[in-house]
């Protein structure tokens, strides 16, 4: 599966949630998503960044999306209770979940790292997702056809030095991500699968890799057919796998 060209509307009727929709990646597969007929819905803390990525959703004249503020370094319980309401009493259904938001943490040894820093990188890589998956699970049910994508990092099959919370938090994800496949593949229609995006032209990268020349790396659109793919009817049954994004780039 190394080539993927998305028919036109592949989701169309889906609705779909992205994490970190407003930057990075998660700006790049909502407009994509949006392209190709999705109703999205774009959660992330930052308004600004989420309110131009709805503005260049409308100007393309693609659906309508939904912007959904929140910070996931603090979201409770009820914040994702309340959540799936909202989107139950406006959507009915899910047939998306990107979890695409997270933080970098800091690039230091173990023996340096700040224990307050390593406890926000896990809460919004590792529990926020969690979290909102456990609670949007039973309107993922009410789809024929839902998919869920977790993103890991190469740092979350090899750990590397310095990497610290970030590397581990992508560790957890991907256990995460298996369990959770695991749990619904025979009793629910709901496949669960990971993407490894790979070195990508973004603010975390730049701020990885400070002394890189980003023009060395693809752009986020060019790593989106993976999340086509996995979003889209093509994957229905496809559950539990691991992609990496720049073997299907453009
Ligand atoms: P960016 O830093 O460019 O974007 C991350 C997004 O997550 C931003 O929109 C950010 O919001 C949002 N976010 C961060 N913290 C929170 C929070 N507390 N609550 C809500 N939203 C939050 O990262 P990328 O696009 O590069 O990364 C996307 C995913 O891909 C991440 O999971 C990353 O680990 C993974 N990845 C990226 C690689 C790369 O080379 N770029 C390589 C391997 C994995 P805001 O803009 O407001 O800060």
């Amino acid at each position: 599966m190394l080539d993927y060209t998305a028919p036109e509307q592949l989701l169309k009727n889906r609705v779909i949630l992205i994490t970190g929709a407003g930057d990075g990646i998660g700006r790049a597969a909502a407009l994509d998503c949006a392209r190709l007929g999705a109703t999205v819905i774009l959660l992330g803390r930052t308004i600004e960044k989420l309110e131009a990525v709805y503005d260049d959703i409308e100007r393309a004249g693609h659906g309508q999306p939904a912007i959904y503020p929140l910070d996931l370094s603090t979201a409770t319980d009820e914040n994702y209770i309340e959540l799936a309401q909202v989107l139950e009493g406006e959507f009915g259904s899910l047939d998306g979940l990107v979890h695409n938001a997270s933080i970098l943490g800091q690039r230091t040894p173990i023996s340096n790292y700040e224990s307050r820093t390593w406890q926000r990188v896990m809460q919004v890589n590792v529990t926020a997702p969690f979290m909102m998956t456990q609670a949007l699970l039973p309107l993922l049910e009410t789809s024929n056809d839902a998919s869920v994508i977790f993103t890991s990092s190469s740092v979350g099959a090899q750990g590397k030095a310095y990497w610290g919370a970030y590397s581990v938090s992508k560790f957890a994800t991907e256990g995460m991500a298996q369990v959770l496949s695991e749990e619904t593949e025979n009793t629910s229609k709901i496949r669960v699968n990971i993407i490894n995006p790979g070195a990508t032209r973004t603010n975390m990268r730049a701020q990885a890799y400070p002394g890189e020349d980003p023009g060395l790396n693809l752009a986020p659109e060019d790593i989106m057919p993976t999340y086509q793919y996995l979003l889209g009817p093509d994957s229905t049954g496809v559950t539990g796998q691991r992609f990496n994004a720049q073997e299907m780039s453009k």
